[in-house]
């Protein structure tokens, strides 16, 4: 060892007089002493090996509370840290899709803080239904007889094919088979319910001759998935559920329909583009359905099913139905939730969903336009900082085809490098609350459907 080491090892303070320092007492009381003495050794470990490596103690040494506070600051942060969905995409998946209402926010505060009737009964004191109260809601929405709530809408699909099908066979149209994203495969998920899959027909095109030919005495369902990511045109043939309802009840099979985003309102109403409404397939006889709680109904992450008594019933007492439930909190932002649309009035205000779908783009222009001659002076130098049009999604495989008109801020870069817009999109995805943009056509896109808190926005961009 060099004695030019040896001086700098003796350099690096002992953790008891660390301790003892008079700047780690408010650290202490913050993160208390277990935290705090873990991350001294990590930072001692961390000077000793740029002593042997680079013969130099590293800069922070001058400041060792300092940088203590700063590493367990970002060491503790959340996991799950509240960004800024700047992408177009509304319902965007990996960012949580739905944002919840405040009515929503405040029944899940309520039931986590304290004990709540979830499966009890106050009139007879006796064991009650975890879904009865939202059952009965649904059903008054939709025109159902009964309903059940799960994780999400790949449990859902899940129990109704375990629960329906009794290990026989499911007729469902070739042009239906469809991959919502991750390992979700119409097929497999079939092979996991146990059921038998009988496809039908071709990719393009299915006839109801095609369905008459397949359903045999073997046959426990027919199943119409809503092909809600991907969207086929020219020589297609498909029949809409009430054709099939009208085929397959008289020889007494279900149907039952995946119709995966859903929605309890008709979204033209909004000069939103059209969804299938639940209570239309319920209307044509469709005998379970079941979608998102958290893709255009705008509430939580959930798996609903609605339809007919007796079906809901085997739902309600298979044992998967035990391991996918939802919790008190999914069941109490639901119900708000739900409660919403008995107030369509003030829907289009209060729940968060709808009420960034139907943002208009002059108004998310005016938005841009107000907000460019900050972000220019603090950008201009690198980037030429602009207002563009730009076309939004929904997400979450509603709606693939249809776009809505919107509003951008972009960043083309002046050097016309596409390294410094990634670095620019980096540097946004570090802010404090991080900005999630996207990058096209070499520059960085902000669409502003979504940025609703616009104060916080411009304070860290351009403080
Ligand atoms: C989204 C979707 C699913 C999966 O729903 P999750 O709530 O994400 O589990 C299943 N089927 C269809 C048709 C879908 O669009």
């Amino acid at each position: 060892m060099t004695t030019e080491n040896r001086s700098l090892y003796s350099q690096i303070p002992s953790t008891d007089s660390l301790l003892r320092d008079a700047a780690f007492q408010p650290l202490l009381e913050h993160w208390g002493h277990t935290q705090i003495a873990d991350m001294l050794r990590q930072l001692q470990d961390e000077a000793r090996h740029s002593v042997r490596e680079c013969h130099a103690l590293p800069d922070w040494c001058q400041h060792w509370a300092a940088a203590c506070e700063r590493r367990l600051s970002s060491a503790t942060q959340s996991a799950y840290r509240a960004v800024f969905n700047l992408t177009g995409t509304v319902l965007h998946t990996n960012l949580g899709r739905a944002l919840q209402s405040e009515s929503a926010i405040k029944a899940v505060a309520n039931v986590m803080r304290s004990a709540v009737t979830l499966e009890y009964d106050l009139d007879d004191a006796g064991r009650g239904h975890r879904d009865r109260a939202l059952a009965q809601l649904l059903c008054e929405m939709t025109g159902a007889e009964d309903a059940c709530i799960v994780n999400n809408n790949a449990a859902a699909v899940l129990l109704m094919l375990a629960a329906c099908s009794d290990g026989k066979e499911v007729v469902v149209s070739r042009g239906e088979l469809v991959e919502i994203g991750g390992s979700f495969r119409i097929p497999d998920v079939m092979r996991q319910a146990g059921c038998q899959l009988v496809e039908v027909g071709t990719t393009n095109r299915t006839h109801p001759a095609d369905y008459q030919q397949a359903i045999g005495e073997n046959t426990a369902l027919v199943m119409k998935v809503h092909t809600s990511n991907y969207h086929i045109e020219g020589f297609t043939r498909a029949i809409s559920e009430a054709e099939l309802v009208q085929l397959a009840d008289p020889l007494g099979v279900p149907v039952v329909s995946d119709l995966g985003s859903g929605s309890l309102v008709d979204l033209s109403r909004y000069g939103l583009p059209k969804e299938p409404l639940v209570q239309e397939l319920i209307a044509a006889g469709v005998s379970l359905v079941s979608f998102s709680g958290d893709k255009l109904l705008g509430g939580p992450q959930a798996g609903i099913i609605v339809g007919k008594k007796a079906l809901i019933e085997r739902v309600q007492r298979h044992p998967l139905k035990r391991a996918l439930r939802a919790d008190k909190m999914t069941l109490a932002a639901l119900e708000a939730t739900l409660r919403l649309y008995r107030h369509p009035e003030a829907l289009e205000q209060q729940l968060p969903t709808l009420r960034l779908l139907t943002r208009d783009a002059g108004s998310i222009h005016q938005q841009a336009q107000r907000l460019l001659p900050d972000l220019q002076q603090r950008f201009g130098e690198a980037f030429d900082v602009a207002v563009m049009p730009c076309q939004s999604q929904i997400g979450s495989g509603s709606l693939p085809v249809d776009r809505l008109p919107s509003a951008a801020i972009t960043f083309t870069p002046r050097d016309g490098r596409g390294s410094t817009a990634e670095k620019l999109a980096a540097d946004l995805r570090n802010l404090p609350t991080p900005v999630i943009g996207r990058i096209y056509d070499g520059r960085v896109w902000l669409d502003l459907r979504c940025l609703e808190d616009e104060a916080r926005f411009m304070e860290m961009l351009t403080k």
